[in-house]
């Protein structure tokens, strides 16, 4: 199913037990401000030899795992619910404790068939989601499915005490009063903060989810909804490092807009993310 000739794939060593899978999502019919997402997991696939395998952040190698490109998930754009269901039947299928299903995007909706399946084959699921935006809004112009609304979705799945934002700077009164409540626990502007919740994680199962826009516009303008005063490059690849010892079961990246930057580095920057990624769920 690979719509590209290239596929991030690694089986030389295979030392490890557990392995990863990839899947993309070229899906970004709800978006609110500029489209383009789709061409995400094909772009980094064609970019991505420009990536060494080896980690200088943590002295770790992809070549020493097993990384398995699966390809992209065939999605009927324009029909969002059809959508949506074949991406939590191909995710429902793919899920298994031997290894950890990281997904490219696509626009942020596509979290939440994802969280559906995952929620079933992990209790307990809690979120750790990084985002410039909020995504807890009830409707966008009407509408509940909107990548504008998928953390509110996942709330509806997983309930109170189980989502953890952070580096949000941007979403309605509505918003932010949602999470001050306490249904979810938001951590603004900053990444700072996770030592605080990792202890009540410890050993319960996490989904990472990581909306590149959460970068600052300078680092990653190739986004939908570019927004200021964000997080450096090194501020998240540090939060990703700090987050090894969690039980991280499956993550995504989302909101690459390739066609936004016209220098490629938001691609560049986006394939580096996902290495440090796959490299940091790798036990
Ligand atoms: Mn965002
Ligand atoms: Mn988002």
């Amino acid at each position: 199913m690979l719509t590209s000739s290239n596929s991030i794939s690694y089986h030389k060593n295979c030392i490890k037990n557990k392995s990863i899978k990839l899947l993309g999502i070229p899906f970004d019919g709800t978006v609110s401000y500029r489209p383009g997402s789709r061409f995400a997991p094909s772009a980094l696939r064609n970019e991505w030899y420009g990536i060494e395998t080896y980690s200088p952040y943590q002295d770790k190698d992809l070549e020493d795992y097993c990384v398995e490109d699966l390809g992209d998930v065939e999605v009927p754009i324009g029909n969002t619910l059809k959508t949506l269901d074949c991406i939590e039947s191909k995710v429902s299928e793919i899920i298994s404790k031997d290894s950890v299903l990281i997904s490219i995007g696509g626009e942020h909706l596509v979290t939440y068939p994802i969280i559906k399946a995952f929620s079933k084959t992990y209790e307990n699921l809690c979120i750790i989601h990084l985002d410039a935006h909020a995504d807890l809004r009830k409707d966008y112009l009407g509408e509940k499915l909107s990548h504008a609304t998928v953390i509110r979705l996942c709330h509806e799945i997983l309930g109170d005490d189980r989502i953890f934002q952070f580096g949000i700077r941007s979403g309605t009164k509505d918003e932010f009063a949602f999470a001050s409540s306490g249904k979810v626990k938001m951590h603004k502007f900053t990444l700072k903060g996770l030592e605080e919740i990792s202890s009540k994680l410890s050993t319960r199962p996490v989904y990472l989810t990581i909306d590149l826009d959460v970068l600052d516009p300078s680092v990653f303008p190739g986004t939908g909804t570019p927004e200021p005063g964000g997080a450096s490059f090194n501020d998240l690849i540090d939060f990703i490092i700090r987050m090894k010892n969690l039980n991280i079961v499956g993550a995504d990246i989302v909101e690459l807009s390739p066609h936004y930057d016209h220098s490629g580095v938001s691609t560049a920057v986006a394939c580096k993310v996902l290495r440090e990624l796959m490299l940091a769920v790798c036990k």
